[in-house]
């Protein structure tokens, strides 16, 4: 039987104290969201925390979901269940409920959380496309205030955050935008498993049809980074078509780097980035046109 090793355990009572003990504890310190990322580490002694901060009982300050006019903000402790399920978000941001679907099965949804998948960094993490598809900002809280950076400068690398030791992701903002939507699609081995590869598209049209911006990623086909800004670009001020949205995809598969492993061969891998790529993106595109017409714009 695996077993973690030796550690003390603090359950923070708010965000300052959560804060003051991970400042007070040092680099030994971790942070315990869901736990079921840390545990699983703990377990095969991938990580061996000398204390654990639990911050479960911080719902009330880091648990909100609000859609507001201009943006969306998620706190760090909004179970995927929460996310899956939430009306308000599916309607501005449906790529969440796409993902929150195949995220794992519901005990994992239950108790995981949108914070501790972002600080995760896992390449193959579904959010951490999600967030970096839709522009997220990700709000942080150290013990010298509050700051605030770029989902894509949040990312350093495989299990890798610009979080310092002394800090705790709060949230995410998603900046609104008119005539934007959003989509993701995934394949896995069997329902509720990581993802061989998945992608995420954020369109935003312009009044006369053509993109304005677009935003794409993609998970587990790449050791880091999530975003694709070249394959973006291709679609900026071209017209959405069957054309464009292959190019695209093939741009996709050819600008992402995965490996061989059990899930399937590098090459399998780079033909699921450049299809999925274009299902997203075509689903994406079609919800923004949608949208605009609901907007009247
Ligand atoms: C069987 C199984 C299948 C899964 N399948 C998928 C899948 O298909 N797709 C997918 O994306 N994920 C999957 N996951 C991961 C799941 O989404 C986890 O819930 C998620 O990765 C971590 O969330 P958590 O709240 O459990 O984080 P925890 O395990 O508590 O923490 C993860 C890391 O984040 C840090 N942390 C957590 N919260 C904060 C915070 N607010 N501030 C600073 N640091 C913080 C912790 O210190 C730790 O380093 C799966 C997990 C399991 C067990």
């Amino acid at each position: 039987m695996q077993v973690p090793g030796p550690f003390d355990y603090e359950r923070a009572t708010g965000v300052e104290h959560a804060v003051g003990l991970l400042e007070r504890l040092g680099e030994g310190a971790r942070v315990v969201a869901g736990g079921h990322s840390l545990l699983p580490m703990m377990k095969l002694r991938l990580a061996n925390p000398e204390y654990l901060v639990d911050i479960n009982d911080l719902a009330g300050e880091l648990g909100y979901l609000e859609v507001e006019p201009t943006r969306v903000r998620l706190g760090a402790l909004v179970r995927h269940r929460q996310a899956l399920e939430s009306e308000e978000l599916a309607a501005v941001c449906p790529i969440f409920r796409d993902a929150e679907r195949v995220i794992a099965d519901p005990v994992v949804r239950n108790r995981g959380t949108v914070g501790g998948s972002l600080c995760q960094a896992d390449p193959a993490e579904d959010l951490t496309t999600v967030c970096t598809v839709l522009d997220a900002t990700c709000v942080i809280r150290g013990p010298e205030g509050t700051r605030r950076i770029a989902m894509r400068d949040f990312l350093v690398g495989p299990y890798e955050t610009a979080l310092a030791y002394n800090e705790l992701l709060l949230g995410i903002e998603i900046p609104r935008r008119a005539r934007t939507s959003s989509a993701y699609a995934k394949v896995e081995r069997r329902v509720g498993d990581w993802a061989i590869v998945a992608a995420g598209a954020r369109v935003t049209l312009a009044r006369g049809g053509t993109v304005e911006d677009a935003g794409i990623g993609l998970t587990a086909a790449n050791p880091d980074t999530a975003a694709l800004l070249a394959a973006s670009r291709e679609l900026v001020g071209e017209e959405p078509t069957e054309t464009t949205i292959a190019e695209v995809g093939r741009r996709a598969g050819a600008a992402c780097s995965p490996v061989s492993d059990m899930r399937g061969s590098a090459e399998y891998k780079r033909h699921l980035a450049t299809e999925l790529t274009m299902r997203a993106v075509r689903s994406a595109v079609a919800r923004a046109r949608a949208a605009g017409e609901r907007e009247g714009q």
